[in-house]
């Protein structure tokens, strides 16, 4: 009996090895993209802003060990096999566009040459003071950064009939591209929260892909319309956390715990 059970229990441990060695492998296969979210820059005890030195401390983590800043647009092609991606890409993300990624964020971005993306709400522009104005957007845009869309108002999409879910996600796209002179693809869905109705409605109403709170690496097996990010907070430990959120996230795919 104890024989049959030590057997039983070697074959299940080799397949278990084996389904293993399979997900291993299927998830390393292609680019692995970081996509980092943030919120605000300052110094401020606020769990969504990440103190100024420390965001300076993170850049120049991100600098020192060779990752590359991109577009969502470049990921977009790289994941569609259209263009080939830097080593380490690293796609740096701000949601709600506060004001402090100009003040703050910006300088600092643009003292170590890389680029970032900002999905901004455009009804709080020019109505709140601590959101980006459009004339803030426009020279940021000339300098590296670029402005897609959070939605016209930042409501629960999930709580809205489909006429209005079509209308948040179009009407900012449009406000956008009129008020800085070029396309509006991406979208990153406020709070996070997306389904697949939702995302349908995204793509008929012409984005290429959206961004969600799901934690992981994007690559080739996300959804082009539930990408995924790694969120950036103030914590305690914010820079403790920061490191191991940029290595976790490698052996929790490694192992597949993520994607399935
Ligand atoms: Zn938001």
């Amino acid at each position: 009996m104890k024989k049959i059970l030590a057997v039983t229990i070697l074959i299940l441990m080799a397949a278990a090895g084996k389904i293993f060695a399979q997900n291993t492998k299927e998830i390393a296969a292609g680019p692995k993209i970081l996509v980092l979210n943030y919120h605000q820059v300052q110094n401020s005890h606020h769990s969504l802003a990440v103190p100024i030195a420390d965001f300076e401390e993170q850049m120049n983590y991100l600098y020192t060990h060779g990752y590359v800043t991109i577009t969502p647009d470049e990921l977009y092609s790289g994941l569609n096999g259209e263009l080939e991606l830097p080593k380490k890409p690293v796609l740096i993300t701000f949601d709600d566009g506060y004001a402090d990624n100009y003040t703050n964020a910006f300088p600092i971005l643009r003292d170590y040459g890389m680029r970032a993306t900002i999905f901004v709400i455009p009804a709080f522009v020019g109505k709140y003071d601590n959101y980006l104005t459009w004339e803030e957007m426009r020279e940021m845009e000339a300098g590296g950064i670029t402005i897609e869309s959070h939605t016209m108002h930042h409501y629960k999409l999930e709580e809205l009939p489909d006429d209005d879910i079509r209308s948040e996600l179009l009407t900012s796209k449009q406000m956008i591209e009129e008020n800085l002179g070029h396309p509006v693809e991406f979208l990153a869905y406020p709070t996070g929260t997306y389904n697949l109705h939702i995302a349908g409605i995204a793509k008929e109403v012409g984005y290429k892909g959206a961004y969600t709170i799901k934690y992981g690496n994007v690559d080739l097996g996300s959804n082009f319309y539930a990408l995924e990010r790694v969120p950036i907070f103030h914590t305690g430990t914010t820079m403790k956390d920061f490191y191991e959120r940029i290595e976790y996230r490698q052996s929790f795919e490694e192992f597949g715990w993520i994607k399935k």
